[in-house]
């Protein structure tokens, strides 16, 4: 249990124990008053207004707002409190217990017994001060009990000592159980580290100090780099093994100082002291996340394997803010996040011009609602031929006209959309206005042979995609356009299970249409994969395509992926092609489809009927949008 709990536990208790003491103090007095022992009585009433009184200014403090030094010099405080309240019960009882010709005594007994029993009930989380709070009210008793020099009163004092025995015991067992339920509320099972409700709770915490102190601090959002594929291939008993190592390492880099938890899943957190103004906290972060990185990818020997991890790391500093303390992960999150972009193994701070794309990025979620309701999600049509250079396919690409941004490309939102859910929807209105078109193009004679249109992994894995997919194919097409379909996915989907993957594949595949994976070659597929997944087509992404002739390592890139998909009996797409060389060197390595600014741009419907029908009768590409 940690000093925090302890102190909030202790203050609720200042309440009850100042009731406890000001009411049946009352009734002290009236006794006195009727026994003629008024005047003692009223003084030590009196002393115990001033004590509670002293105990309510305790008991108002703000211990979110107090530093640690304050906090010690408060703690200190109640512990003083404790001692004087129980002190001055135990001076009514030695007031009180030598009147006996008034029977006064009886009441002074058990009323320091019911005072014994009130402290190991309410300092029960306290170990260090209840015990010689116990002893201050039990040893006068038993002292009492002797001092009566008759058999009843031994007897009584041996009943008393072992009463206290008794109070300590089940109050150590109380403070066990306490102490453990505090622990697992506190603490994640996997690693010990400190859970995610203790680390939101602790940065409040920090937030609400900080603003009083005007401190500052930071707090380090850690994410581990493809720590599924360990998951995966080595199994969870592995990857449980090198969560709780990374944690060893964490913990043992960062010392008694910071306070380190572990969110959930490969993600851990890091809070910082809070440190004066005058030093640079944001320097002070980058190096320690620099050097905290570098031990994190020290070789890490389990179970017989060694494994070389790396970690993405986003920085937020802490203070002069007034936001809430998930505005601060939600911002270290982004900033991670921004880590992993930008190739992962790396640390980024927050910084305004994150705060920028976020606040954008806000607006366009907010305004994407409406673009479906106000008509302003268009399609492209991008032209893909074959090597005798005939139109024979296109790519359906979307575009969101919006009155407020302009012309947006679908990087600015599908990622947006998917983060979402709305990607649902807009996914559905896509395809079906792509189908729509498919069949007005084969009823005015443009004919294609195949028809791609870009799913994204959610879309992909919804629960209604394939049952949609079948609704609309049958509302809109024919058998023959439904053959023309061609699903584009990326490499992305392959996070999920290979089986559920096939399934949701095998499934449109009956209704005649295939699928292609699109940007092959930047995402992390295997050949086992590509041997498994019921594919028809490999696009060739654009990165490599655009720098033939730059790196050779592009250009061996594209002849293994181009001889991978005659391994496997696929038909390949190069796309990105822009100019007569790379059109060369991809037409003679047996790219079999291409497409590229070198034939057209993605094209409005209406313009790419024009093109087609000009393309048709004069041969010649020469159409810009
Ligand atoms: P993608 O599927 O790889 O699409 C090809 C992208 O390359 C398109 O960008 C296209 O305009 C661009 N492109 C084509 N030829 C050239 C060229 O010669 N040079 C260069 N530099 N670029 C070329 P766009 O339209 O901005 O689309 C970007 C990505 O957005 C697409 O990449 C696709 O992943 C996604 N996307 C587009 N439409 C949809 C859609 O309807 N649904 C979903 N889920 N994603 C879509
Ligand atoms: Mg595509
Ligand atoms: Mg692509």
């Amino acid at each position: 249990m940690n000093k925090l709990n302890i102190y909030d536990f202790l203050q609720k208790q200042i309440l009850m124990m100042i009731g406890l003491s000001l009411f049946p103090g009352v009734a002290y007095i009236i006794l006195g008053w009727l026994n003629n022992v008024v005047y003692p009585a009223l003084i030590w009433y009196g002393l115990m207004v001033i004590v509670s009184f002293f105990g309510w200014k305790l008991y108002i403090y703000d211990l979110r707002l107090i530093g640690k030094e304050d906090l010690s010099k408060w703690y200190r405080s109640v512990t003083l409190y404790f001692y004087m309240i129980f002190g001055l019960w135990t001076l009514i009882f030695i007031l009180y217990a030598d009147e006996s010709e008034s029977h006064l005594h009886y009441i002074a007994i058990f009323t320091q017994l019911g005072a014994s029993v009130v402290a190991s009930t309410i300092l029960v989380s306290d170990k260090k001060l209840f015990f010689p709070v116990l002893l201050i009210l039990m040893v006068p008793l038993v002292g009492y009990f002797t001092l009566i020099d008759e058999w009843y009163g031994y007897v009584l004092s041996v009943f008393s000592v072992i009463f206290l025995g008794v109070l300590l015991y089940s109050s150590e067992n109380s403070y066990r159980l306490i102490k453990e339920n505090y622990y697992q509320a506190q603490h994640d099972s996997l690693t010990g580290l400190y859970n995610r409700r203790y680390f939101v709770d602790y940065i409040e915490r920090m937030i609400n100090r900080i603003e009083y102190s005007k401190k500052f601090a930071y707090v380090l959002l850690i994410d581990l780099d493809h720590f599924k594929t360990i998951n995966d291939t080595l199994g969870h008993d592995i990857g449980d093994k090198v969560l709780i190592a990374v944690a060893k390492r964490i913990t043992d880099y960062c010392g008694k100082d910071h306070v380190v938890s572990r969110l959930g899943g490969d993600e851990f957190t890091i809070l910082s002291p809070e440190y004066d103004e005058s030093v640079n906290c944001q320097e002070i972060a980058y190096v320690f996340s620099e050097k905290l990185l570098q031990r994190l990818k020290e070789p890490y020997h389990i179970d017989n394997h060694n494994l070389y991890l790396s970690a993405s790391i986003g920085i937020n500093g802490i203070g002069n803010v007034d936001i809430g303390s998930r505005h601060f992960i939600k911002e270290a999150d982004i900033a991670m996040y921004e880590a992993k972009e930008q190739g992962r193994d790396g640390i980024i701070i927050f910084n305004d011009e994150l705060a920028q794309r976020v606040k954008q990025h806000l607006e366009i979620e907010r305004k994407l609602y409406f673009a479906l309701k106000y008509d302003e999600i268009v399609l492209s049509y991008q032209p893909q031929f074959d090597a005798n250079e005939n139109i024979i396919g296109v790519e359906v690409l979307v575009r969101w006209d919006s009155r407020d941004f302009g012309l947006l490309m679908p990087n600015e939102f599908i990622p947006i959309a998917e983060k979402t859910g709305l990607i649902i929807e807009l996914g559905n209105f896509i395809i079906e206005e792509a189908f729509k078109t498919l069949q007005e193009w084969e009823e005015k004679g443009i004919i294609l042979q195949q028809y791609s249109i870009n799913i994204s992994v959610r879309q992909f894995f919804h629960t209604s995609f394939t049952d949609e997919i079948e609704r609309l194919s049958k509302k809109h097409l024919n058998e023959e356009c439904r053959k023309k379909i061609i699903f584009e996915v990326t490499e992305t989907i392959l996070i999920e299970d290979m089986d559920k993957i096939v399934t949701a594949m095998d499934k449109i595949r009956s209704l005649g249409m295939s699928f292609s994976m699109d940007d092959f070659g930047t995402g992390y597929s295997s050949l086992s994969s590509l041997r498994e997944l019921p594919i028809e087509e490999l696009k060739i992404d654009r990165s490599f395509v655009g720098h033939l002739g730059e790196y050779e390592s592009d250009e061996l890139m594209i002849t293994t992926i181009l001889s991978l998909a005659k391994i496997f009996d696929l038909q390949t797409v190069a796309e990105g092609v822009e100019s007569q060389q790379q059109y060369d060197f991809l037409l003679e390595n047996g790219c079999n489809i291409f497409q590229g600014y070198y034939f057209s741009r993605p094209l409005s419907q209406k313009k790419f009927e024009v093109y087609y029908y000009q393309f048709m009768k004069v041969q010649k590409p020469l159409f810009e949008d």
